[in-house]
């Protein structure tokens, strides 16, 4: 059974990190490994790294349009993609691409809503407002209008076709069916589905759902059952089901919810759901939840790293220590105070004290299972059940550790040395060379107290002290631990091992990525967990011995951070203890944003997830692309270059690489995380080229991506050339007599002739060359023309033909560097049609083309010849205007909001109003880069929308 969606951890990916648009409208994954979405700019290809974008810029595939509305992976495993304006596009499996012009083929040209394929092959297509065509498997393309009386024009985006034939019909007006036999009618009232919008969903199973109103029903037979009913939900606007079983439904504004052996759940916080309408939900391959919104792409994955942090009800963010007691309650000392994780998952504030909690640094339980709090302040409290019993107060400096022995005493860090309290009362050993400074850690270890300063480590044994010199550098010790024999250190140079009077060093000469490390906690299968300030890092005990005794170089580890699950990379290791082991075998350790903590025997499976799937991406030769096959000859003694990719979305970037070129490697040669790999001068022959790819520590891919191709024999390697020039040596002289008289001979006869020849050869060649000339000139004129109108459609949106994203963008930097030049103000608006679906939904794209081409003219009309009118996107809009103050910026938006006010005539629709939401911001002295800007303007404009659109909102 999966873990619980609040333990998931959500992963977005907006514009700002190569998408080419916000508004994701489908998505899917081609057997291959490959992500594809589809959006307003373009169809995308995602490899985990890199988002490609194909659009009418584009040579391969050149699409006609670039508003990708639906994609589907039909069962060859070939991905369709369709647009705006009916075109529809193929790339099959082996990633050959096709493109169908609705203009050449007849077929309507608006937006498909939705694609299906169905047993005999016909790719079903519904047209927005246009009903249904058949794309058949022999290219023939059938396309009927709409019986009357069936409601088809108003379609709804989800089309599925059930294992009987029946395509099932989304319907803003109720769902609707095509019979086999072609038949069209809205699908029975016997149903009992809720009146209004409904829609289907194919399972992988097979098994079709209805979703209608606030329930999801299941075919069975002739009925449709309702299987589950979310009260106060509805809007449902897409669906999965996973492999669990499990149904994920996402809706138009609120967001995700699952239905499985959980019952129904939503994901762990607000900011882990989607902005906006769902789309489209999938399952990737190794499992991971991606949902499409129209806010960006989001992913919800299984995470090995759990996390409790203010959002889950902790007293602050800012956590430094943390206690698991006798009864299994777990303290969590920080910033803000105490806390308390009971057992049966109730978490809780503890009032230390009336008033303003105290900032708390350390924990500890003694003998007599109290709990002891040290703070700041020099203040230190102890609880017994629950209830403060003691607060004591006066030592000098912040508490930062607290360390209870078994002989019921217990030992407080101060800044002036370690302090003892027997029953309460401060009764300190007079020991010489007991530290008198700073105190950073304490640990009591066979019956010896370990006390960490910034002088180092001192160890107060049977009355005595005995000092354990750091080696060179290392000035704090934040923590103790014994493992096994042996006494580990951390240090801000690393770790340190003592045994006995030895102390071997393991920093960054030995492998560690950091050198200040804060605790080390080994768990109860042989790993040691190692806290930072970059994240938590995993090594093997054994490796860990073995490094200290120098029997192995580097250690080998694995450095854990916000990918895998941690509220922050960042530790904090001044306090005690910062990170323990807890009963049920889990590691926790306090970070900058609460806690996180890790399960060991989840790392086990969170290793033996699927290796990555390896692919070779492209191959250059000596520099340039090559359209690489299977089988190829290439020329002898060329560059070969191939680059490679590791189709996993988890942890992409620590993807491991090796190669194996058949016919030259005898093993395979480990390339890291790079990936790509060259060959130069390959001796003539037959070779494959094999890569794998592993996750770190991870196993190598079980069938590795692979490339025939063969090197040709320079000409001088060829045998029949070597024996050709061999038999030429030997006869060389007397062939040479022979030829030169042969050759005087008939020189002299073709004189004359070549003569007359050659100024007949000469006029012609003149004359054609004329003809050469001319039609040079004109095709350079064309050429000319072309380049100006790609360069112009480049920079110019084609709908509005206001400047598209990429002018914006260029423009935005120039005035962004200006204006921080001259020092002149620089407002940023950027402005969002408001409820612009439902003008789609309702009118058409049609109509809502219509619109958008207007508001693009009054943007034009609002603005001055200085300010700067773009469309970044969908219905976005962007003003940049220069030299001007925000108050400025508001005259220029109340001339708007004016001018969308008195329009009334919106697409050619009496009566339609059309209103508009704008974020705005200035250019501070402070900002960097003009993203700074884009940013704030952004989140401008989500306030303006909340907070009733048709409105400006400054940021
Ligand atoms: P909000 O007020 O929250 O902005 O609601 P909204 O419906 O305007 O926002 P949302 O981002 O959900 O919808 C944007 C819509 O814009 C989705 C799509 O139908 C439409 N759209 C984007 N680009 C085009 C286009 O080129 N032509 C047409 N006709 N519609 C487009
Ligand atoms: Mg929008
Ligand atoms: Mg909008």
């Amino acid at each position: 059974m999966p873990g619980p969606l609040r333990d998931y951890a959500v992963d977005q990916w907006t514009s700002r990190d190569g998408l080419p648009h916000n508004s994701i409208r489908d998505l899917a994954q081609t057997p291959d490994g490959y992500l594809w979405f589809a959006t307003w700019e373009g169809l995308v290809r995602y490899d985990g790294l890199e988002f490609v974008v194909y659009d009418r810029s584009t040579s391969t595939p050149a699409l006609l349009d670039n508003g990708v509305g639906t994609l589907y992976v039909d069962p060859t495993g070939a991905l369709w993609f369709s647009d705006s304006r009916g075109n529809v596009g193929r790339r099959d499996a082996g990633g050959a691409w096709r493109v169908w012009s609705a203009a050449e083929e007849g077929w309507p040209q608006v937006l498909v809503h939705a694609m299906v394929m169905d047993a005999q092959g016909r790719l079903w297509l519904l047209f927005e407002g246009r009903g249904l065509g058949a794309l058949h498997a022999d290219g023939r393309f059938e396309y009927t209008e709409p019986p009357p009386g069936v409601p088809l024009a108003l379609s709804y985006p989800h089309m599925a076709v059930g294992q009987d034939g029946r395509i099932w019909i989304g319907g803003l007006g109720g769902l609707l069916v095509r019979e086999p036999d072609g038949r069209l009618h809205r699908a029975p009232a016997a149903l009992g589905l809720a009146p209004g919008l409904a829609w289907p969903y194919r399972a992988p199973d097979g098994a079709i759902w209805l979703v209608a109103g606030d329930s999801v029903h299941r075919i069975e037979g002739a009925a449709a059952p309702r299987r589950y009913r979310i009260p106060g939900q509805g809007d449902f606007t897409a669906m999965l089901q996973d492999r669990h079983g499990a149904l994920w439904l996402g809706s138009e504004s609120r967001g995700l919810l699952r239905i499985g052996a959980r019952g129904v759940e939503t994901p762990p916080t607000d900011a882990a759901r989607p902005p906006g309408r769902i789309v489209g939900l999938l399952e990737d391959a190794e499992g991971s939840v991606w949902a499409g919104a129209n806010g960006g792409l989001f992913r919800l994955r299984e995470t090995l790293f759990q996390r409790l942090t203010a959002h889950d009800g902790l007293s602050g963010d800012y956590a430094r220590a943390l206690l698991e007691d006798r009864d299994g309650t777990l303290w969590i000392g920080g910033a803000s105070g105490l806390d308390r994780h009971l057992p049966d998952g109730h978490l809780a504030p503890f009032a230390l004290q009336p008033g303003v909690p105290p900032s708390v640094l350390s924990l500890a339980q003694d003998r007599d299972g109290d709990v002891w709090v040290g703070a700041y302040g020099g203040r230190v409290f102890r609880m017994r059940d629950g209830v403060v019993v003691d607060r004591l107060q006066g030592f000098p400096g912040h508490i930062r550790a607290i360390e209870a022995t078994p002989d019921g005493a217990v030992w407080i860090a101060t800044h002036s040395g370690p302090v003892r309290l027997v029953d309460g009362r401060v009764d300190t050993p007079r020991v010489p060379g007991l530290p008198t400074g700073l105190v950073t850690s304490l640990a009591w270890i066979d019956d010896a107290l370990w006390v960490g300063s910034v002088e180092g480590a001192s160890v107060l044994e049977g009355g005595r002290v005995r000092h354990v010199a750091l080696p060179a550098g290392a000035r704090t010790v934040f923590a103790f631990r014994r493992i096994g024999d042996a006494v580990w250190m951390a240090t801000d140079r690393g770790l340190h091992r003592v045994r006995g009077n030895a102390v071997a060093p393991v920093g960054l000469a030995q492998g560690l990525p950091v050198d200040t490390v804060f605790q080390i906690v080994p768990d109860r299968i042989g790993n040691a967990w190692i806290t930072s300030n970059r994240g938590m890092l995993r090594a093997r005990m054994q490796d860990l011995d073995a490094v200290a005794d120098g029997r192995l170089a580097t250690l080998p580890l694995e450095r854990y951070d916000e990918i895998d699950g941690m509220s922050s990379a960042q530790g904090n290791g001044s306090s005690s203890p910062s990170a323990i082991l807890r009963a049920d075998g889990s590691v926790w350790m306090a970070t900058a944003r609460g806690i996180s903590g890790v399960d060991p025997q989840r790392w086990s499976s969170y290793r033996k997830r699927l290796p990555p799937v390896p692919r070779i991406d492209a191959v250059r030769l000596d520099g340039e692309p090559l359209d690489w096959r299977d089988g190829q000859q290439l020329e002898g003694g060329a560059r070969i270059s191939v680059s490679f990719v590791g189709l996993s979305f988890l942890m992409s970037d620590r993807i491991r690489f090796r190669t194996r070129l058949e016919g030259l490697d005898a093993r395979w040669i480990e390339h890291g995380r790079q990936r790509s790999v060259e060959f130069v001068g390959l001796p003539p022959g037959d070779y494959v080229l094999q890569v794998e790819a592993a996750h770190p520590e991870g196993e190598w891919s079980a069938h590795p991506a692979a490339w025939h191709f063969s090197v040709a024999p320079r000409w001088w390697q060829r045998h029949s050339v070597q024996l050709a020039l061999a038999v030429l040596a030997l006869l060389a002289p007397a062939l040479l007599y022979g030829v030169r008289l042969r050759r005087y001979r008939r020189a002299n006869d073709r004189l004359s002739h070549l003569v007359d020849e050659r100024t007949r050869t000469l006029q012609r060649q003149t004359e054609q060359l004329l003809e050469a000339d001319r039609e040079k000139t004109e095709l350079l004129g064309r050429l000319q023309a072309q380049a100006e109108t790609f360069e112009r459609q480049a920079l110019e949106d084609a709908l509005t033909g206001l400047p598209n994203r990429r002018s914006f963008d260029a423009a935005l930097a120039r005035e962004f560097a200006r204006a921080h030049r001259k020092g002149q103000p620089l407002c940023l608006m950027i402005l969002d049609v408001d409820r612009f679906k439902t003008v789609n939904d309702q009118y058409s794209h049609v109509v809502g083309d219509a619109v958008l081409r207007q508001v693009g003219e009054l943007l034009m009309g609002a603005c001055r010849a200085t300010d700067i009118a773009a469309r970044i996107g969908g219905e976005e809009f962007a003003l940049i205007l220069v030299d001007t103050s925000p108050d400025e910026a508001h005259v220029v938006y109340a001339r708007l909001r004016d001018a969308f006010a008195r329009r009334t005539d919106w697409g050619g629709v009496p009566g339609l109003r059309i209103t508009i939401s704008a974020g705005s911001t200035r250019i501070d002295p402070l900002d960097t880069a003009p993203a700074q800007l884009v940013r704030r303007a952004d989140m401008a404009l989500y306030r303006a929308k909340s907070a009733g659109r048709d409105q400006l909102c400054d940021g």
